[in-house]
């Protein structure tokens, strides 16, 4: 059997600046990631990151306007934290090696960002997550590290009221395997492909979120999912906020530049429940454009000139020609929003502690909370570096003073024996066709606008497919990189995680951040100033509540 002090599931940034932090303190580590950790989501990443920097920008302002973008449902504790630490962290960033675009002073460039009251996003180009990685990535020296490559989580163990490790399946040799560890950090990122129309990547399916909930975690503010305004019209590949940063404007079909009419202040760069509202809302009304893949408007970039765009905003330049088959230097990008982040996740504190002992989490697998209802972009980037260095530190503390784990062979079978069912069925239903439908329920009932009926529905739906779940097969018998077996494994998972999301949204009777009632349109902080934990079950999601944490900024009505 396995063994180490410390394991850290995924190898995105959060993953890898926790893995730097826990060996820093001397622990013994090892990474088990289910894709080569430069292929992480985190690498996807564009715009940039925030952080208050030079002396005509102030950490009170990130403070303030990342408590107004969450909608005041953020933890205002964690934030201060949270923005104190983006200078140190960028630079140290820096420092790894990152190679940040440059203003003509040699300073480090920043641009404007939906949301945020000064221009504090740092960036490289439109390709910062790349950069920022690779740069983590180097500094890491993952020869100190034991990496388990291509291996997926599949249960974590927890008994005797703590972790005692983990079940993992190795998808290079179709194999289980049991690893024991005093501290496990989850970093698994993202879980957008639970819907169709989503700017996540294929592997961001939630898997960690999902495996904490069965193991006895609280999962925090699920109904929180984060639309971004502009996604590509039909792949749905992610136009970064940059794009409007650096000067694009929106339009509908008659050429009206309509955000005058829903953020008269700060127009096209207004917070993204905001923009992606007003997108949805001109199509339902009639001044879209429609084509063979619904509804769209424009996002015009032209006026900004061919330098510009092509040196800002490359990869916008790529995407848009190869995937639309438009120049954004002569022509508008069609757009229309799609699922981006998910606010909620494993609840956590500053350190990354869960209600599990020894078991830690971080980036966007976790939810701290320093989002709230909605996060701003270049937050998230920034997240995963904080707290994903705070997890790190907490896990090796906590695996320093833990006594030794235990693992059983039973722990193992309990895994195994389930799955290898899947396989050996003569018929059952099929993941892929699972997935579809889950994803077409999520689309529909649970998008940007929500209602009663509408989350009723959906959820019926999903506890329909959750019981088809029970009979699924896996047809593909190889042992060798079984994709069917781990894509039937993601979907269960996803299932899950998009029950928590009805649940969550039913019983939240407001609109609140990217949570957007029609039929309760206002935010109700008499009832609802708190945070929503679901903790597993036997009939489904049991939920309670939490308080939201306040220092200094007292909830008003958020206006752009
Ligand atoms: C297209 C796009 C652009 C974005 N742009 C920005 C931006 O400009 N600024 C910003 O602040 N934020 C941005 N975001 C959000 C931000 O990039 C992410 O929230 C963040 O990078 C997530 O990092 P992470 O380390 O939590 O997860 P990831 O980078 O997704 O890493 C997850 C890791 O977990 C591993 N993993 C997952 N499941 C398992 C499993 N079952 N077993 C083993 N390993 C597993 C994966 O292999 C991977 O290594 C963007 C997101 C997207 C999708």
């Amino acid at each position: 059997m396995l063994k180490h002090e410390v394991v850290v599931v995924g190898a995105g940034l959060a993953g890898q600046r926790a893995a730097l932090a826990a060996r820093e303190a001397g622990r013994d580590v090892a990474i088990v990631s289910k894709l080569h950790p430069l292929r992480s989501h985190s690498g996807a990443a564009q715009g940039g990151i925030n952080a208050a920097l030079g002396a005509e920008d102030s950490v009170d302002t990130h403070i303030y306007d990342t408590v107004k973008g969450s909608d005041y449902l953020g933890d205002q504790d964690a934030i201060e934290f949270f923005c104190r630490e983006a200078g140190p962290t960028v630079v140290e960033m820096e420092h790894f090696g990152t190679v940040f675009s440059r203003s003509p002073d040699g300073s480090l460039a920043r641009r404007a960002f939906g949301g945020a009251g000064f221009p504090r996003t740092i960036y490289a180009a439109d390709r910062t997550g790349l950069a920022l990685l690779q740069g983590l990535w180097e500094r890491l020296g993952i020869e100190q590290f034991t990496l388990y490559n291509e291996w997926d989580l599949m249960r974590l163990v927890v008994r005797d009221g703590r972790v005692q490790g983990l079940v993992v399946f190795d998808r290079i040799h179709g194999i289980f395997e049991e690893i024991a560890a005093k501290s496990v950090v989850l970093a698994t990122g993202p879980a957008g492909r639970i819907y169709g129309r989503t700017t996540n990547a294929h592997t961001c399916t939630g898997d960690g979120i999902a495996v904490a909930y069965d193991a006895g975690a609280f999962v925090k503010d699920m109904e929180f999912v984060q639309f971004h305004p502009t996604a590509l019209l039909e792949s749905s590949i992610l136009i970064t906020e940059g794009a409007r940063g650096e000067g694009g404007i929106l339009k509908n079909a008659t050429g009206e530049r309509f955000m005058t009419r829903y953020a008269p202040h700060v127009l096209e760069l207004a917070s993204r429940d905001v923009v992606s509202r007003a997108i949805v809302t001109e199509v339902a009304e009639g001044r879209g454009f429609s084509g063979p893949y619904g509804g769209y408007v424009h996002l015009e970039l032209m006026h900004l000139g061919r330098e510009k765009i092509e040196s800002r905003l490359q990869e916008i330049c790529d995407f848009s020609r190869h995937f639309a088959g438009i120049d954004p230097v002569r022509e508008p990008i069609p757009v229309y929003p799609a699922q981006h982040y998910m606010m909620g996740g494993i609840g956590t504190n500053i350190r990354g502690a869960t209600n599990l002992a020894g078991v830690f989490a971080a980036g966007e697998a976790a939810c701290v909370s320093i989002h709230g209802a909605n996060r701003l972009g270049g937050n998230s980037l920034l997240e995963t570096l904080v707290f994903g260095q705070q997890a790190g530190k907490a896990a090796a503390e906590y695996a320093a003073g833990a006594p030794a784990t235990q693992l059983r062979a039973a722990d193992l079978e309990a895994v195994e024996t389930p799955l290898r069912a899947w396989s050996s069925r003569p018929d059952g239903e099929d993941p892929a066709r699972l997935r579809t439908e889950m994803q077409q329920t999520m689309e529909r009932y649970a998008g940007i606008y929500r209602n009663e009926a509408d989350l009723f529905e959906g959820l019926k739906r999903i506890r329909a497919l959750r019981a088809r779940f029970e009979r699924i097969r896996v047809v593909d018998a190889s042992k060798v990189y079984n994709l069917n077996l781990t894509d039937a494994v993601e979907v269960g998972h996803m299932l899950e995680l998009a029950e928590i999301i009805f649940v969550g949204a039913y019983a939240r009777t407001e609109s609140r951040g990217a949570h957007a009632r029609t039929d309760f349109p206002k935010r109700d902080d008499a009832k609802w100033m708190r945070h929503t934990m679901a903790e597993k079950g036997p009939e489904g999601p049991r939920l309670s509540y939490t308080p939201v944490a306040f220092t200094r900024w007292e909830p008003k009505e958020r206006v752009y």
